[in-house]
């Protein structure tokens, strides 16, 4: 029987939703089947994903250096430029990057959700040690630089539904990783609508004011690298907001590590003359 590492588990002792789960990840050990298409597979296969799921994957490899999106167009000038990218465009941020790591497609889509709604908490960990690879393969100065970790927070009452944050769970398996210090430091002020549905214009509406750095945390942030974790970059409102709390309470910089991000779709903008 798989061995469970109890002092590695992020499982709050009194919490009774998270012990049933432990009891569940128990019964059904999480590397016998492929965590997309549920084929059988053996123990060895990376992130526990099946030969032909992994080959569908969409890794993110060419990224804007700024809000990691995939770079579709590559211009022969300059591969890096972000002027290049059309979600950067005209566009200035509080945070200094955002790395994402796959695609937002079906595939992936499902993982995440399975984490999310499923409470397939095992799976935080797949998700983290593909982020893991990648920032070791693809951006080790990034890792290097960081001095703390944290992630979005999730509003009172989601959270005592859900019983566990999804960004959490990966952004400690992250600084187990990296033997990096991962920080419960962000607060909500309020709850949020549901901002899924919402365009930019009224996520960025709902969303200011809602982040506060707790204050037990702020004198430790003077010039320090901060990494941010979540599980999908949509519109890049939720990292701008917690980095400016983050920035106001003195630190330097502020990266976004985020599993899933789209392509930037062009807007459609039709001339009327
Ligand atoms: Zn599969
Ligand atoms: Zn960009």
């Amino acid at each position: 029987m798989k061995k469970i590492d109890l002092e590695n588990t992020a499982y709050k002792k009194d919490d009774k939703k998270n012990f049933i789960r432990l009891i569940l990840d128990i019964i059904y050990p999480q590397n016998l089947s492929c965590v997309f298409c549920k084929m059988p597979i053996s123990r060895s296969n990376k992130y526990s994903v099946c030969k032909s799921c992994y080959d569908q994957m969409v890794f993110i490899i060419n990224a804007c250096p700024k809000c990691g999106k995939p770079i579709i167009n590559t211009s022969l000038k300059n591969d890096n430029d972000i002027l290049d990218c059309d979600y950067c465009r005209n566009k200035s941020t509080i945070y200094d990057r955002n790395i994402s790591f796959l695609e937002y497609e079906d595939k992936s889509k499902h993982l995440v959700f399975d984490l999310k709604y499923n409470s397939k908490t095992f799976l935080a960990n797949n998700i983290s040690d593909i982020m893991t690879d990648m920032l070791k393969e693809i951006y080790p100065d990034v890792i290097a630089s960081i001095d703390y970790i944290t992630y979005v927070p999730m509003s009172k009452k989601r959270s005592k539904d859900r019983g566990f944050n999804q960004a959490g769970e990966i952004a400690k398996r992250l600084g187990k990783n990296f033997d990096i210090e991962c920080l419960d430091m962000i607060d909500r002020t309020r709850d949020t609508r549901k901002l899924h549905g919402l365009n930019a214009d009224d996520r960025k509406r709902e969303l200011r004011g809602v982040f506060k750095v707790q204050d037990d945390y702020t004198k430790y942030l003077e010039d320090r690298v901060v990494a941010v974790v979540d599980d999908i970059f949509t519109t890049g409102s939720t990292l701008n907001e917690i980095a400016k709390v983050l920035k106001l309470s003195g630190a330097k910089e502020v990266i976004g590590l985020t599993f899933l991000t789209g392509k930037y779709e062009k807007p459609i903008i039709e001339y009327i003359e």
